[in-house]
Formats: structure tokens, sequence, C-alpha cells
């Protein structure tokens, strides 16, 4: 994890706080480069999608979203969080998610050393048959 320690501190995040203590949304932000999960635009990196937030330089404010949402019982863990921008995240809603998701989120997770949630392994498999 110290790459990712290193890769925070060059993104402009405080150097004192090691990659464990940092705050989920940072950890986030670093894997995902700063990108939003689904349309890759740039996220700003102080934003902490209040209503307030606008997008500044063609970086939109990040919201948090559940990949498998809440609705279809998608679990509340960081598993199975992102960041997004507001579009997309207004645009995904409570909708299933695709295969393609599926696949960014088991890379997302493996980067941060996380077990993916078992839907992606489902998915996956299904496509595969
Ligand atoms: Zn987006």
């Amino acid at each position: 994890m110290i790459d990712l320690q290193a890769k925070a501190i060059a993104m402009g995040f405080p150097a004192d706080i090691r990659w464990e203590c940092r705050p989920q949304w940072q950890r986030l932000y670093v894997v995902q480069d700063g990108m939003c999960f689904y349309c890759d635009c740039g996220l700003l990196k102080e934003s902490h999608g209040g209503p307030q937030s606008h997008a500044v330089g063609g970086q939109r404010p990040f919201t948090r979203d559940h990949v498998m949402p809440v609705a279809w019982r998608g679990r509340t863990q960081e598993n199975n969080k992102v960041l997004a921008c507001e579009p997309c995240n207004q645009a995904k809603g409570d909708s299933y998610p695709t295969l393609e998701m599926a696949k960014r989120l088991v890379r997302q997770c493996k980067r941060l050393g996380l077990e993916p949630p078992s839907w992606c392994h489902r998915l996956l498999i299904e496509a595969a048959a």
C-alpha cells in the first residue's frame, strides 16, 4: 500500500496521515486517479459533494455512490462504494450495475486490497456462461 500513500501525497493530500488512516473518500479518490468511477471525468478533490459545490475548471464535485444500490440490498461497505460525478450518480439512480461496472469494481477493490462483493463474481460468471 506504500505506493498508494506516495500517490496520495503526490496528489496533494496531507503527508502526515498514513494510508490506512485516511478518510475513505481520500482512498477512493487516489485509487480512482481523481476521476469519476463511471465516466472518467475529473473530480474536485476539495469537494464533499455538498449541494453548494459547483464544477471548477472542468472538474466536477464528487458524490459517493453504491455500485450495487442499497435498494438492491447493496452493502454500505467500502468494497461497494465509489466516487462519482453528480450527473452519473443521478443517471444511475437505483439501476442494477452492468457487467462493465462489475469489472471496474473488481479492479478497484484489488487496488484497495479489498475482496470484491460477491455479486461482482456472479455477474462475471453469468456473462461468461
Ligand atoms: Zn461521471
